[in-house]
C-alpha cells in the first residue's frame, strides 16, 4: 500500500511551495489508493512558533487537500507530533552507536566556529568527517573510556553519523535518477543531542520508517540530505522509501527561488492564508480550486495541453515520472488566469451570494430588488471578472444611480444637439409598457430611424449617462434592469 508524508516543520506560515509538496504527496497517495499523511516536524524546539501548526492544517483544508492520518485524526501509526514522540528515538541513537555507525562528539560551538572560520580564512569549506573528526575536540566510540567519563561528568555532547571515507553513493531520485556521490565530500551530521532531542534527520528516518512510508516526495532543498538518509537506513538495515525530489519553484522575474519578498515587491501573495501582516490567496478573494490547479501545474506537466484540471482530474492525470527536474518558474499572471477561468465556471447563484457581502459593506440593501437581480448582475458582468471583488467597479450602476460622468466621454461624446435627443427619447421611453431588453432595443430603434438620427450619435450619450462611463455591458440589458423609472431618472438628471 502507497503511503506518503508531508513533513512540515511548524517555523511560521507554509509558503505556497509548501502546499504544492503536500499536493503533490496528496495526488500521488489517492492515484494509487494510498494513505496520505500530515507530520508535524517540531523537534527544533527554537525555531517552534505558536500557531504555525494549526495555519498548516487549516491552509491543507482550505485546498482541500485531506489527510487520511495526522494530529487531530485518529490512525495506527501516532502520535503524529515528533515532539510526542521523543521518547522513540534515543533507542535508535544507541543502536548506531553499539554498531559504531555514529559516536559521541563534544565540540564547543566556540570550537567548530573558530575551525569554520579558519577554513574560510583560507578558502575551504569546512567539511566534518574524517578530515578532522580526530583533530577536533571529540572523542569516538574509538576510546571508550575518554566518552564514557565526559558523558559522566555531564558535558554536553551530540551524536553524528560515522561518514565512511572514500566510498561512492549511488543514491536513486524518481525525477532524476541516479545521483552519484563522493562520502568525503559529506558531513558526519548530527542526529541526537544532549538535551534528548534527535534532529531532523533521525528523526525523520525513523519515522518514515516506523510509519512504513514508501515513497518520500519533498522539495529539491533536501536532495542534499538524501545521502545521509539513505546511509542511514543502510545503517539500521532497514528498506528505504523511494525518493522524489521536487524541482524548485524560482522568482517571476531573475535568478533564484521565490521568496515572500518577491511577493512584495510585485504584490502578489505567496501564502495560502493571510499570516500577520502577510496577505494570502484566500484572504485576496482566489478560489483554492484554482490555487490548486496553478500548484499543480508548477513543476508537473500533463504531457498535453490541457491546463484547467480539477482536484478530481489532477488525481487521475498525475505522475511523478511528469515531474520536472528543472526549476519551476512562478507567474503571477497566470494565477490571475486560472482564477478568472475558475470564476467563469461557478454559478451565478453561488457568486450572488459572494457578492451580497462586497455590498453590504457598501451598504446598499439588495433587499428590496427582485431575487434574481444579483443573479442577473452577475452573469451579465462575470466575464470581464478575475475577482469577486472586481465586481463592484463592473457593476455599481447597477445599484446606483452615476454621481459623476467620465470627462473624456463627455467631451467626446456629448454633442450639440444631444439633450434635445435625449430629452425626446425620455417620451418613447415612457411610452412603453414592457420594458424588457428586447422591446426598449426594438422601441429605440424604430424611434432612431424615424428621426433620422444616427445609432452613434444617441447610443453612447445614452450610455454616459445611464452608467456614467463607456463600460459595461449590453446597454438595452441594464437599462431593463435597472427599470424604466430609474433609467428616465438618470436620462433626466443628466440634461436638466
Ligand atoms: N521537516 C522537513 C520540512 O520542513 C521535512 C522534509 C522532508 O520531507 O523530509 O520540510
Amino acid at each position: 500500500r502507497v503511503r506518503v508524508r508531508f513533513a512540515p516543520s511548524p517555523t511560521g506560515p507554509l509558503h505556497i511551495g509548501g502546499v504544492r509538496t503536500a499536493l503533490f504527496n496528496y495526488l500521488f497517495a489517492k492515484k494509487h489508493g494510498g494513505d496520505f499523511i500530515l507530520r508535524i516536524e517540531d523537534t527544533d524546539q527554537n525555531r517552534y512558533v505558536e500557531g504555525a501548526e494549526q495555519y498548516i492544517i487549516d491552509a491543507l483544508n482550505w485546498c482541500g487537500l485531506t489527510f487520511d492520518e495526522g494530529p487531530g485524526i485518529k490512525g495506527d501509526f501516532g502520535p503524529y507530533r515528533q515532539s510526542e514522540r521523543k521518547h522513540l528515538y534515543k533507542q535508535y541513537v544507541e543502536e548506531l552507536i553499539a554498531n559504531g555507525k555514529a559516536y559521541y562528539a563534544f565540540d564547543t560551538a566556540e570550537k567548530l566556529d573558530a575551525h569554520r572560520k579558519d577554513h574560510e580564512a583560507k578558502g575551504k569549506t569546512f567539511i566534518y568527517n574524517w578530515h578532522n573528526r580526530l583533530k577536533l575536540d571529540n572523542s569516538l566510540s574509538l576510546m571508550p573510556e575518554d566518552v564514557q567519563k565526559r558523558l559522566d561528568e555531564g558535558e554536553d555532547y551530540v551524536v553524528r553519523f560515522l561518514t565512511p571515507p572514500d566510498e561512492k553513493l549511488h543514491l536513486k531520485d524518481i525525477v532524476r535518477g541516479t545521483i552519484e556521490i563522493d562520502t568525503n565530500v559529506l558531513d558526519d551530521k548530527v542526529l541526537f543531542k544532549s538535551d534528548g532531542m534527535p534532529t531532523y534527520h533521525l528523526a525523520n528516518i525513523v519515522d518514515d520508517h516506523l510509519m512504513e512510508i514508501t515513497h518520500v516526495i519533498r522539495g529539491e532543498e533536501w536532495l542534499p540530505s538524501l545521502a545521509l538518509h539513505q546511509q542511514l537506513y543502510d545503517a539500521f538495515g532497514w528498506n528505504a522509501p523511494e525518493f522524489a525530489h521536487l524541482p524548485l519553484i524560482m522568482k517571476p522575474v531573475g535568478k533564484g527561488k521565490l521568496s515572500k519578498r518577491d511577493g512584495e515587491k510585485m504584490g502578489f501573495p505567496v501564502f495560502p492564508l493571510s499570516w500577520n501582516e502577510s496577505i494570502g490567496y484566500k484572504e485576496e478573494g482566489y478560489f483554492s480550486e484554482a490555487v490548486v490547479n496553478f500548484l499543480a501545474l508548477l513543476g508537473w506537466n500533463p504531457g498535453t495541453e490541457q491546463e484547467i484540471f480539477s482536484l478530481e482530474e489532477l488525481v487521475e492525470t498525475f505522475s511523478l515520472q511528469r515531474v520536472n527536474k528543472s526549476g519551476a518558474r512562478f507567474d503571477p499572471d497566470k494565477t490571475k488566469w486560472y482564477n478568472q477561468q475558475y470564476l467563469q465556471t461557478k454559478s451565478d447563484a453561488e457568486l450572488a451570494k459572494l457578492y451580497v457581502d462586497i455590498l453590504k459593506q457598501k451598504s446598499i440593501s439588495v433587499d428590496e430588488k427582485a431575487d434574481d437581480y444579483l443573479e442577473k448582475v452577475v452573469g451579465l458582468i462575470k466575464e470581464r471578472a478575475v475577482f469577486v471583488a472586481d465586481f463592484w467597479d463592473l457593476s455599481d450602476y447597477f445599484f446606483l444611480a452615476p454621481t459623476s460622468y467620465n470627462e473624456k466621454a463627455v467631451k467626446k461624446q456629448w454633442k450639440e444637439g444631444t439633450p434635445e435627443s435625449l430629452n425626446r427619447l425620455v417620451s418613447v421611453l415612457k411610452g412603453i409598457s414592457d420594458f424588457s431588453s428586447e422591446n426598449v432595443e426594438t422601441t429605440v430603434k424604430a424611434w432612431i430611424g424615424k428621426e433620422e438620427l444616427s445609432f452613434g450619435k444617441v447610443m453612447p450619450p445614452l450610455r454616459l449617462v445611464i452608467v456614467g462611463d463607456m463600460k459595461g455591458p449590453h446597454l438595452f440589458d441594464i437599462m431593463a434592469m435597472i427599470g424604466k423609472e430609474d433609467s428616465i431618472a438618470r436620462i433626466q438628471k443628466a440634461i436638466t
